[in-house]
């Protein structure tokens, strides 16, 4: 331990003061200071060091290791010396200076360092404030919960949307606004166990008993030091889209019903007009003349080609209707039943199939799969260059959640322009003198791809062949 006086409370001394004061070795047992309105006298009045008027009252105190004079008077430092008998060590002149130059550096930067921190504070409560006003301020609803799910904030948009008042939920269990308890449990779980859950489909109770659809994203809230202590949860009222939803699958539905119907009524008429064009072609071929025949000839290959129409249209309308279970198949299964099925056109075309990869299994509906799989092959086979044979590939990859699967071809390719609309019902790019088909095709295979929660694409460049591509989620 070092005992210090100081003389001199001025600028000095009450930089140096709080300085020395946090060293546990250093003491400060006086301070000698005439002018009553030296700075530093308070600092030593603080720190409860005794203050004298006269310096040569230093050289009595017991103890004392060192005296160091900030005055700058070198008279003082030698007056003190002389009188010196302890041999006390006594710093004044260029020592006391330097240590003083020192000292008021520090104190500079330590004051530009607190005033950047006392910035820094100010920028972060600005922040803070800044977050918490969009959070108040969102149109989304966003609760927070403490670990036992009991409700800790509530903002306005929670407030508009559900029509409780913040003081009526604040504490109470999450439970009381959820109205599918069980949606509640197990989501709560799978955020412990997976940290979020984002766009959750649910419904929250409002006020006065009714329910509104939301889609809710719900992560765990941690403190600083990573500990979870709550949840938050941010979530968007999506009755509206729910509603049109709905609205939609019932006139979707209303839609195939129309389909159906009709195409199902329509086969008789045309079953006659067919029948009778065949009777008048056998028994009075030789009462018509050449042009007679070939009306009539024409009539017959419009009559089969609305066959295939209203085949298909039926076709389509079954979709949605008509599922068979959900099962695990592989997928090399279901490429060589659409082999068997379509054996005679792979055949004729002496078309090659090669398919690149192990194929996995996938979770679907095996017939529809069959169904669509022979769509997009029989295309690849239909949609080449006379002169050319058919090579079709087929291969997968595996991505995190879901597989994705094409289907590549050699053909005459699709213009850039209709990549997007190929899918859509009656779309077709040849006539069908030289392609023969419906247009309907590709909007089953797009049908049974959304059925399986999947999705479709294509690419393609003309003369360069196109790529088919769709994804299966994996279960
Ligand atoms: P369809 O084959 O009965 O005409 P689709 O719905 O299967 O009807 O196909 C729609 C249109 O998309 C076809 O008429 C054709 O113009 C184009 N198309 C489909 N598959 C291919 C393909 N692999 N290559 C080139 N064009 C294709």
């Amino acid at each position: 331990m070092k005992n210090i006086a100081l003389v001199g409370a001025g600028r000095g001394g009450s930089a140096l003061l709080p300085i020395l004061n946090r060293y546990p070795d250093i003491k400060v047992l006086w301070v000698a200071e005439k002018d009553s309105s030296a700075p530093g006298l308070k600092i030593a009045k603080e720190l409860g060091i005794p203050i004298t008027l006269n310096y040569m009252d230093l050289l009595l105190i017991k103890g004392l290791d060192m005296i160091i004079n900030l005055t700058g008077d070198p008279l003082i430092t030698s007056e003190l010396e002389k009188e010196n008998k302890e041999g006390i060590d006594i710093l004044g002149g260029l020592g006391a200076r330097l240590l003083w130059d020192l000292v008021y550096t520090e104190k500079k930067r330590e004051e530009k360092l607190y005033k950047k921190l006392e910035l820094a504070v100010v920028k972060l409560n600005d922040m803070k404030n800044y977050l918490e006003n969009i959070l108040e301020h969102s149109a989304d609803m966003i609760i927070t919960t403490d670990t036992d799910m009991n409700i800790v904030s509530f903002n306005k948009g929670a407030e508009k949307i559900l029509g409780y008042k913040r003081e009526d939920v604040i504490g109470t269990h999450i439970k009381e606004i959820w109205f599918d308890k069980d949606a509640q449990r197990e989501l709560m779980e799978k955020v412990i166990k997976e940290g979020d859950v984002s766009s959750y489909e649910t419904r929250f109770v409002t006020k006065g008993d009714g329910y509104i659809y939301i889609s809710l994203t719900l992560s765990q809230l941690k403190d600083d030091s990573n500990k979870v202590i709550g949840t938050v949860g941010i979530s968007k009222d999506i009755t509206e889209k729910k509603k049109l939803e709905k609205e939609l699958i019932e006139s979707n539905q209303e839609l195939e019903n129309f389909v159906y119907t009709v195409s199902h009524d329509l086969k008789a008429p045309l079953r006659t007009i067919d029948g009778f064009a065949t009777i008048l072609l056998d028994d009075y071929k030789d009462k018509l003349d050449k042009d007679g025949r070939h009306y009539l000839a024409r009539i017959r290959n419009a009559a089969s080609h609305m066959g295939r129409l209203i085949r298909d249209l039926l076709e389509l309308s079954r979709i949605g209707k008509v599922t068979n279970p959900h099962t695990r198949v592989s997928v090399l299964d279901i490429l060589n039943k659409v082999k068997e099925v379509l054996r005679y056109n792979l055949e004729d075309n002496k078309a090659e199939l090669n398919i690149v990869s192990s194929l996995p299994s996938i979770r679907c509906d095996r017939v529809r799969m069959v169904q669509m799989l022979s769509n997009l092959i029989s295309n690849a086979i239909k949609f080449v260059d006379k002169n050319k044979t058919p090579k079709i590939e087929i291969g997968y990859k595996d991505k995190k959640t879901h597989y994705e699967f094409y289907v590549k071809d050699n053909g005459i390719g699709i213009e850039s322009e209709y990549l997007s609309t190929i899918f859509d019902i009656f779309h077709r790019l040849h006539n069908s003198e030289e392609y023969g088909g419906t247009g309907i095709g590709l909007t089953i295979v797009k049908r049974i791809i959304e059925l399986h929660n999947g999705n479709i694409w294509v690419k393609s460049k003309i003369g360069e062949g196109s790529t088919f591509y769709f994804i299966i989620p994996k279960d």
